[in-house]
């Protein structure tokens, strides 16, 4: 019998998608926190100028702290801007307002898209930092900074936002992975598409969770994120909802959607 070799390098997930409000900062929160109450070394990487992702783990922010910025732009090493979450075993590392003028900066760079993918490349090579997860919350928009959580990626995870339109921004959104995918990062895949603020009184959620999955077929999560106040809440607390309430319905869904995860992740590694 042979021992399965170490797994050292991380799973790194973008939960990208280019529509704002879908509820991409609040999985990559949840989904990290669930997955490390069951063992899983997670870092949150947060590419977005707002910082979401920072502050609702109650990551302070301030105009001196060194960022994901100034990892993109070479001024500092992933591993110097990581911080503890208080959560065991999730850290993350936080943005700040800088990121904004991330884009025109970088524009001058060499390998100006795989700036993130040579940083967490290093991370793993050269520190003692070993994670499993890896989650990159990005922006909403298809900009430079999303095109560098792709060219790090393994996959891509996608929040979708049961509403009218949903299906239509993802065409755009699979196109861009499928460019990426061809021309700078061929292992790119969808992960998995995951439904969120779903209203179980509300038909349109239903017929909207129906049309996606008669497109995009088994990729779609079975677990479902339903709307719940307790989730939009937890934020502002400077907390997980799994920490903020941990039996509310919402915090019930994303401790489902991290075992659907490690499930699939098993099936591919098997595959
Ligand atoms: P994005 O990162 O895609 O812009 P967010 O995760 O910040 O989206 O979510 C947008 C808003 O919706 C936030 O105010 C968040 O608290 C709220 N929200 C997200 N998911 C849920 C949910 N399941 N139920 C209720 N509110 C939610
Ligand atoms: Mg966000």
């Amino acid at each position: 019998m042979t021992a399965s070799p170490p797994h050292f390098s991380p799973r790194v997930l973008a939960v990208a998608n280019q529509k704002g409000g879908v509820g991409k900062t609040t999985t990559a929160i949840n989904l990290g926190t669930a997955l490390a109450a069951v063992g899983e070394q997670v870092l949150i990487i947060d590419l977005d100028p707002q910082g979401n992702a920072s502050t609702g783990l109650g990551i302070p922010r301030t105009a001196q702290m060194r960022s994901t910025y100034h990892v993109l732009i070479g001024e500092a090493r992933l591993h110097h801007v990581i911080v503890e979450s208080g959560i065991p075993r999730l850290d993350c590392a936080p943005s700040s307002m800088d990121l904004l003028g991330a884009e025109i900066e970088l524009s001058d760079f060499d390998r100006k898209t795989f700036r993130l993918a040579d940083a967490i490349s290093v991370l793993s090579r050269e520190t003692g930092l070993r994670y499993d997860y890896i989650l990159l919350d990005c922006p909403p928009s298809l900009n430079l900074l999303t095109i560098n959580a792709f060219c790090a990626a393994d996959a891509v995870f996608v929040p979708l936002q049961c509403e009218f339109f949903a299906l239509e921004g993802l065409s755009q959104l699979l196109k861009t992975v499928e460019r990426v995918r061809v021309n700078l990062n061929p292992r790119l895949v969808i992960q998995g598409v995951v439904l969120t603020m779903y209203d179980r009184r509300n038909s349109l959620s239903e017929q909207v969770a129906e049309d996606v999955r008669s497109v995009l077929g088994d990729k779609v999560y079975e677990t479902v994120i339903p709307r719940n106040v307790r989730v939009s809440e937890a934020p502002s607390h400077g907390k997980p909802v799994l920490l903020y309430d941990n039996n509310c319905i919402g915090s019930q869904a994303y401790i489902r959607l991290a075992s659907e995860m490690i499930r699939r992740e098993r099936n591919l590694r098997v595959a």
